[in-house]
């Protein structure tokens, strides 16, 4: 990565030069180059920054370019046609490129400094616990990197001259594979405790350690995800469960006492019952998520939302039926909208996910009921395939008649149509049986 010791200049700035380094502007998206040689070409400092340099440096393809400049977001906005300011919390300038989409950032500054806190009270916002509610105090380069979380993002790369320029020494916290905070830790992660999942998410995702001091506060401090916007902490879900590590995602998150504020349901099982069933099955889950996201497979975020509230469901469910002498559909019903409610106090769910999950859940006790036409039916329902997958892995886990519930409905799918119906002849319908002999009964009493 990097071929000599690196020059070290005025205000701990290591900068190294293009000949010692190995980001290229070959391993560069053209959009992103377009944007920081117009910033450039118009007399604003611009660099790429963040996981641009940090994963090109570690041999990796970025997933996406940030750039960082002295420009204002209303400057930005003059130079480039296709740019559309976002954002209350940071103000932003994304500039659109059709589906690519190039973030810029104007360089931020400190804050609760007395002499200019009053020029600086509708600009910046801080809740009681610590936490910035709003960030749009613009700074120099030297106050942007102070800003950032890690120290392994706060490496420039600029385009004028193409050095590296590295505040926080974050060129050895690669070497070293260390995800360190710049500053004191437990005051960055009072400002902002997404950081802490931060941590462990580029810890998974770049095969690292966290800094011992770094990961000290941590449990102590959990409990301030509580305060995050749930919406908020749906995306996190996304990055930590969807990006190919979702399986160390959840130990390392359980490991630090986190895992409770993204899926508290499962955090419950963890602590009670490590081995059982409800662990297993999420274990499973979320290995098929890595190795389908690995192999470019299609995943929905639905499907292991809907794994992790499984056993609760089927707990709440059970319970509901003996407190309240319901029956099992309103038992189920009931017991759904409670734990959905529950779950979405930590992530929101945006509607377009928790329907699937619903519909997963629905399908796992109509997959018992294969009498008469059900079958046929249901193996033409949008959320079959999903649901036969999850009733599976449920199989796989819990073995007995489950195991083989769902091996019959894999040989369904696979047979002939005149297999399927033979397959489904073999099923007497339990209720036309209870109503026929009902009618049996009832018919010399009505008589009478
Ligand atoms: P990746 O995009 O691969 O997940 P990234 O490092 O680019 O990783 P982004 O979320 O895209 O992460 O953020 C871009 C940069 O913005 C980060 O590298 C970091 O410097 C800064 N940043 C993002 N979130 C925070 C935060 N919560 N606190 C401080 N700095 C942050
Ligand atoms: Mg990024």
């Amino acid at each position: 990565m990097l071929n000599k010791t690196p020059a070290k200049e005025k205000n701990s700035v290591t900068v190294i030069d293009r000949a010692d380094h190995n980001v290229s502007r070959k391993s560069i998206s053209d959009n992103a180059l377009k944007v920081l040689y117009r910033l450039n070409n118009n007399g604003y400092d611009a660099y790429l920054v963040g996981g641009g340099v940090r994963d090109i440096l570690l041999g990796e393809q970025p997933k996406d370019f940030d750039i960082t400049t002295n420009a204002t977001p209303e400057q930005i906005k003059k130079l480039f046609r296709n740019c559309r300011l976002i954002g209350r919390r940071f103000r932003l300038a994304h500039i659109v490129f059709g589906r690519d989409i190039i973030e810029v950032a104007t360089f931020r500054g400190h804050h609760g400094q007395e002499e200019d806190k009053k020029a600086k009270q509708n600009h910046s916002k801080q809740s009681e616990h610590g936490m910035l509610l709003r960030d749009n105090i613009y700074g120099t380069i030297e106050e942007d990197a102070e800003r950032r979380d890690f120290s392994i993002n706060a490496l420039y790369y600029s385009t004028k001259d193409y050095k590296i320029y590295d505040f926080a020494n974050g060129l050895e916290d690669i070497e070293q594979k260390k995800v360190r905070l710049i500053g004191d830790p437990e005051t960055r992660y009072r400002e902002d405790p997404v950081r802490m999942l931060r941590a462990i998410r580029f810890a998974t995702k770049l095969d690292m350690d966290i800094e011992e001091e770094t990961a000290k506060p941590i449990q102590s401090l959990a409990s301030l995800l509580g305060n995050i916007p749930p919406a908020r902490m749906f995306e996190e879900y996304l990055k930590l469960f969807l990006g190919g590590k979702a399986e160390a995602n959840f130990y390392h998150l359980e490991q630090h006492d986190l895992l409770e504020y993204i899926f508290p349901h499962i955090s419950q099982w963890f602590k009670k019952d490590p081995d059982g069933h409800a662990m297993q099955f999420v274990h499973r889950v979320l290995e098929n998520t890595d190795r389908r996201i690995n192999n470019d497979q299609r995943v929905t975020p639905a499907f292991l939302l809907a794994a992790v509230i499984w056993y609760s469901l089927e707990e709440n469910i059970k319970h509901i039926m003996t407190n309240n002498s319901v029956n099992q559909q309103d038992a189920f019903f009931t017991a759904m909208h409670e734990i959905m409610a529950e779950q979405q106090r930590c992530i929101a769910i945006p509607k377009r996910f928790q329907l699937p999950m619903k519909d997963i859940w629905i399908l796992q006790q109509k997959l018992t009921r294969r009498e008469g036409g059900k079958a046929f039916k249901l193996i033409e329902h949008p959320r079959f395939r999903a649901a036969y997958d999850f009733l599976l892995l449920r199989g796989q886990v819990e073995g007995g008649e489950l195991l083989e519930l769902a091996n019959w409905w894999t040989h369904f799918q696979e047979a002939t149509p005149e297999t399927q119906t033979q397959m489904v002849k073999s099923f007497r319908n339990p209720r036309s049986k209870r109503r026929r002999s009902v009618r049996k009964r009832t018919k010399p009493v009505n008589k009478d």
